[in-house]
């Protein structure tokens, strides 16, 4: 008989730019629409870690005196290579994590979009020149690189959020050591790649695997000088901790509950298809999904009639089936517990008004149907936790003050948005909010590429959001350099504290 773990594709680490995967601990990638396992990964060690680590460090040396204009040419090629092969990569990630293809393109996309930011690294990273700050001084300021850097990603996003963190991280003249979730491992595998052919020295780009045993190596180890995460709220406020207590810069974005406003004069149809869309695209594993509908007055009842009869016609099956809207979730046990959540409200008081669970799929797929939950309150599991699943929760409340209170008692604070055609209420909402990332009749609020990613409280541990113009920010470290060329004359001893 065959041995299955011996017959699976092995998905290795890239080390300055050669592969390994001779490590004795793997954990398997399944396929999640048809729940067969289709790849072990390895899992790296202390002592891989620190092989990349080194690789690294050794890279960067080089690359952080490499020119700008030549950093700047490989971001344009590598766009080109995203591009030319978007599919491609967008077949892997569907494969690994079971969104639709069209999902996984959209994907790919919002990651070439920062691509395309850093290719102006040499406009970001310009540095600031004051003349004359005293008679014959002047002052400047540079960015430059922090060195090696450690980029932590979720299972949510396989492509885009490494694309986010390392380009720019590269952009800047790091050097990184990229980890991925162990649960879709291989487009970060393809994107080293695509670095590599874009011109990319070998060693700059690191790709290890691992679990807590490989993050916990990055985080302790000395030379690693920053740590971007991604990931769910618990683990972001540990990596946070750990690292920032070694004193190394720290950026750990969380997980979410994105709330959806509805106001009674809002467009109701457009309202139910924007919230279709943002609470069970990518099976609501997005961290910018919407997971509560907060319904203002008396709309309550027929927006759930329009919601009702869209979710009847939602195309739930495997990603790679172009007429498939909503794919598998991640896991078998994810599948469970998203099931967990809907029996749970029900328990708690809520009313299921549609039940995933009771959609039938065939095979052994991670599959589950949409549910709407109505009459959900606080308290409630369904609401106080991040389900990461295809669950729209709705919560009635009678006016907009009440619907802004509601929301800034979250923990979490990642995404909101509101929908009404009264443009003092979208600007009160604005201000009023205490959330990093407010949609105004835009269901899923991520911004463009010149601007940042970022939620508030429980959705973000550390100062910068991701993303844009604040990643520069992250990934350089200011010098001020104070210049005099003063004549031989003019040289006098002088204990005195400098004052101009
Ligand atoms: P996760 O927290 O389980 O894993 C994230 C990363 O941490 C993975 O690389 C994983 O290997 C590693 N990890 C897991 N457990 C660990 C541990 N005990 N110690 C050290 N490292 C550990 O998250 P996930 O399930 O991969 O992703 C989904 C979560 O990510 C959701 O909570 C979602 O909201 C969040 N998310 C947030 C954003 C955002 O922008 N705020 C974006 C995408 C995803």
């Amino acid at each position: 008989m065959t041995d299955t773990l011996t017959a699976v594709r092995t998905i290795p680490h890239v080390i300055a730019g050669g592969n390994i995967d001779d490590d004795a601990r793997r954990s398997p990638v399944f396929n999640p629409a048809t729940g067969e396992q289709t790849a072990e990964v390895v899992l790296a060690d202390d002592a891989r870690v620190a092989e990349a680590v080194a690789a690294a460090s050794l890279a960067q040396k080089t690359w952080r005196a490499t020119g700008l204009a030549k950093r700047s040419h490989v971001m344009f090629k590598l766009r080109e290579i995203i591009e030319a092969r978007s599919g491609e990569l967008a077949r892997i990630i569907t494969a690994e994590h079971g969104k639709t293809v069209d999902d996984a393109l959209g994907e790919v996309a919002r990651g070439l979009e920062n691509v395309e930011f850093c290719a102006g690294l040499m406009h970001h990273l310009k540095g600031d020149y004051a003349e004359q700050v005293a008679r014959g001084i002047d002052v400047h300021q540079v960015r430059q690189p922090l060195g090696v850097v450690a980029c932590i990603t979720p299972f949510n996003f396989p492509a885009m959020v490494p694309l986010w963190m390392v380009t720019t991280a590269i952009a800047a003249g790091n050097a990184v050591i990229l980890k991925p979730s162990e649960r879709d491992p291989s487009a970060a595998v393809w994107l080293a790649e695509a670095f590599r052919e874009a011109g990319l020295p070998d060693g700059v780009l690191n790709v290890v695997h691992g679990d807590k045993v490989a993050v916990d190596a990055l985080l302790d180890h000395p030379d690693v000088k920053a740590i971007s995460f991604v990931g769910s709220t618990p683990i972001a406020k540990y990596i946070y901790t750990r690292a920032a207590e070694q004193g190394k810069r720290v950026q750990a974005l969380g997980g979410a509950k994105n709330h959806m406003v509805v106001m009674p004069d809002a467009d109701l149809d457009a309202a139910a298809d924007a919230a279709i869309s943002a609470a069970y695209g990518s099976a609501g594993e997005r961290c910018m999904a919407v997971s509560v509908l907060v319904v203002v007055g008396q709309v309550a009842d027929p927006l759930i009639e329009k919601i009702t009869q869209r979710m009847s016609r939602l195309v739930v099956g495997d990603g790679t089936d172009p007429a498939s809207e909503m794919g598998p979730l991640i896991t078998r046990e994810a599948r469970e517990r998203v099931a967990g959540f809907v029996e749970g409200a029900a328990a708690e008081g809520a009313n299921v008004v549609v039940d995933g669970r009771d959609h039938r799929f065939e095979g052994d797929g991670f599959f589950i149907g949409a549910s709407l939950v109505d009459r959900v309150e606080p308290g409630m599991r369904v609401y106080d936790e991040e389900i990461f699943g295809p669950v729209l929760s709705v919560v009635r409340v009678d006016d907009y003050d009440a619907a802004v209170a509601l929301i800034n008692a979250s923990r979490f604070a990642n995404g909101v948005a509101v929908f009404t055609r009264d443009g003092k209420t979208a600007r009160s909402f604005e201000f009023d909010i205490e959330v990093g990332m407010v949609g105004v009749n835009v269901p899923i609020p991520v911004p463009v590429g010149a601007f940042s990613f970022g939620g508030w409280k429980d959705s973000l541990f550390g100062d910068t959001h991701m993303y844009g113009p604040e990643s520069f920010n992250f990934y350089t470290r200011r010098k001020v350099v104070t210049t005099r060329w003063p004549e031989p004359s003019e040289s006098q001893i002088d204990l005195g504290f400098p004052t101009h």
